[in-house]
């Protein structure tokens, strides 16, 4: 029996399997992968002049603030992330040394009045730093940015609640962050022996539990899924143990096994991990339990609740995707420091130094940290949009990219909709009515969907047998 398409995640084993190859996130089109050292200091300057100018619409673009914390006590033998395992925290006061400078050298670049409508502090480990050095930081960005203290700003931080008490998620509230994101990945106590980050259930859900105490108004919990050791039985108490303390947002990523990348995961015992098919199982698992729970699918493994504000920009069209996966804000440029953070401006992304003492080198000499980036062509602006629109409205009309950017959809994507056909013949997709709408079938492979828009992907994907990808794979 045909299920009636309500836009809702489907979970499909066969189809998942599939279309289930690697492939960008795209929380950024073009990916990382496509930036050069072509793009320097000099263009990220230029890029970030530019962008004080007021829009079409005579309004300055509000900013979105990013600081890289790249410190963390030890090492969950799961992660990719581009970190620095110390407990030497005195090592937090020559980065933040850097990074004040950083701060005062890149607020020089852009008009005090702009607002910033939304700040992130992410990681490694945000909370390795005291909450005095957090307030003190907070302090020089206030110096040279317009942070606010609107009820509808947007200020997070990253959570280890290895790393935090009761009282310090207070402090923090208090400093203005009105949102937290809490990695949480299995309550599981042999999964978590297994990737080494033992964290207590009682005192994560109590973290969760303050946050609304002390005024927090969003928290987010991060889980994983296919980690060594997990089973269905596990991982649903786990769900069942979150979805009773009702964050407002959950995100499930999927562990890719890629030990010959990531080193930390060499750790992890070949005879924990569990099978490809024991993971889409988990999967599933995650579909059925969190949508039974009334949260929604808003893509790329994040689910809220109704009452969210990325749902509700989902259902008005005007979400947005970044470097710190969905958002609202779609009209603010994104201003980055630390090290190998990103900045978005304008049309341009610009990376800083990805090593710590590359980092420290350049902020040394004097200037800021940029070694790369990549400034946008008519047609990667074109394309860019219409993956936003697939990746964050789930649709699009052709005649409003058109009106856009001035060509014909057809046309200009003859290629890109034709190969699009297998994937309608499939039921992920629908053209109709002159635009497209990926499917409750596609929700869960909206990569899929996106991938034929990307110009450059041909020349990121690996060209020989056995060459190791680029990017992870759909589930
Ligand atoms: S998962 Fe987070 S806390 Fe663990 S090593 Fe990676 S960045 Fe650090």
């Amino acid at each position: 029996m045909q299920v009636p398409d309500d836009g809702r995640a489907v979970f499909d084993a066969g189809l998942i399997q599939r279309y289930d190859r690697p492939g960008p996130r795209y929380t950024s089109y073009p990916t990382a992968v496509q930036f050069h050292p072509g793009f320097g200091v000099d263009e990220y300057v230029a890029a970030a002049r530019a962008s004080n100018a007021p829009g079409r619409d005579g309004v300055v673009r509000p900013l979105s603030l990013y600081v890289h914390v790249p410190f963390c006590a030890s090492p969950c033998f799961y992660c990719g992330c581009n970190k620095v395992i110390t407990r030497d925290h005195s090592k937090a006061a020559l980065y933040l040394d850097r990074l004040y400078r950083e701060i005062e050298r890149q607020g020089a670049l852009y008009d005090k009045s702009r607002p910033v409508n939304q700040l992130h502090f992410g990681g490694g480990t945000p909370t390795f730093l005291s909450t005095r050095q957090i307030a003190e930081l907070l302090e020089k960005m206030r110096r040279h940015f317009a942070l606010t203290n609107a009820p509808d700003r947007e200020y997070s931080i990253e959570i280890d609640p290895r790393t935090i008490d009761l009282d310090r998620l207070e402090e923090l509230s208090k400093l203005g962050f009105n949102r937290v994101s809490l990695g949480v990945q299995d309550f599981d106590a042999a999964v978590q022996v297994a990737v080494n980050r033992v964290q207590s259930c009682e005192g994560t859900l109590a973290l969760i539990s303050r946050a609304r105490e002390v005024g927090i108004e969003s928290v987010s919990v991060d889980l994983i899924y296919g980690l060594p050791k997990q089973n269905r039985t596990t991982f649903a108490r786990t769900l069942d143990l979150v979805i009773d303390a009702r964050p407002d947002r959950i995100a499930t990523y999927s562990y890719a096994h890629l030990p010959h990348l990531f080193k930390p995961q060499r750790q992890i015992r070949t005879a924990d991990l569990i099978s490809a098919a024991e993971k889409l199982g988990l999967l599933e698992l995650t579909v059925q339990k969190l949508s039974d729970a009334g949260y929604v699918y808003v893509g790329m493994d994040h689910f809220a609740l109704p009452t969210d504000e990325l749902v509700r920009a989902q259902r008005a069209g005007t979400l947005h995707r970044n470097f710190q996966g969905y958002s609202t804000q779609a009209e603010c440029d994104l201003v980055a420091f630390g090290v190998s953070s990103i900045s978005k401006v304008g049309d341009a992304y610009a990376q800083n130094a990805k090593t710590l003492n590359d980092y420290y080198a350049a902020i040394d000499a004097g200037g800021l940290a940029v070694r790369r980036g990549v400034q946008l062509t008519r047609d990667d602006r074109i394309r860019r949009d219409v993956i936003q629109r697939l990746m964050c409205a789930t649709r699009l009309s052709f005649e409003e990219v058109e009106a856009e950017h001035g060509i014909v959809f057809e046309e200009y994507f003859l290629g890109e909709l034709e190969q699009l056909r297998p994937l309608e013949a499939d039921g992920l997709v629908r053209n109709e009515d002159r635009g497209l709408v990926v499917t409750g079938r596609g929700r869960l492979l909206m990569r899929n969907v996106a991938m034929p828009f990307d110009a450059h992907l041909p020349e990121a994907q690996p060209v020989a047998p056995g060459e190791t990808p680029r990017f992870s794979r759909a589930v």
